[in-house]
């Protein structure tokens, strides 16, 4: 005689609401609270459980199973989303100077702009020699006056 014996994962749905999903970057999306315990099976029935129950929150947009606390997830605020992008505008080769402009604009004062923009670059700055900008470490060119960088002897080319 020949058992066909193995395990199978089952899983129920606890509850179903709307969360802010990190991996979607979107809020106001549906999950499922699902409970799951594996069975073991004996001709594909379950036959008694194994192990303990574990539950997750479920993406219904995107599927990705997250623990239970990202239900305390706060989305991004808009302060949030304004920071990453100055973030982003020093990456792609805004000078320090642009940027903590438009942070001041932004409600913050002097002090405040330089102290964000200190966190962000972490003294990772060089300085434009003809026109005194500050960059990001990474970006080649000034901006402002088209100033190359001066790079290390072995780039430059004769
Ligand atoms: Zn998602
Ligand atoms: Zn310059």
């Amino acid at each position: 005689m020949i058992f066909i014996w193995g395990s199978r994962n089952l899983a129920s749905t606890k509850d179903t609401g709307r969360f802010y999903c990190p991996k979607c970057g979107k809020v106001d999306v549906g999950y499922r609270h699902q409970s799951a315990r594996q069975w073991f099976t004996m001709y594909f029935i379950p036959v008694f459980p194994i192990g303990g129950r574990t539950e997750h929150i479920e993406c219904t947009r995107c599927q990705t199973p997250f623990e239970l606390t990202v239900l305390d997830l706060q989305p991004p605020t808009e302060d949030d989303l304004f920071l990453r992008d100055c973030f982003e505008r020093l990456q792609r080769g805004r000078s320090l100077e642009t940027v903590e402009a438009d942070l001041v604009e932004s409600g913050r004062t002097t002090e405040q702009a330089v102290g964000v923009i200190d966190d962000m670059t972490r003294g990772k700055v060089w300085e434009c020699e003809r026109c005194g900008a500050h960059y990001l470490k990474g970006v080649r060119k000034c901006r402002d006056c088209e100033g190359l960088r001066e790079l290390p002897a072995r780039n430059v080319q004769l």
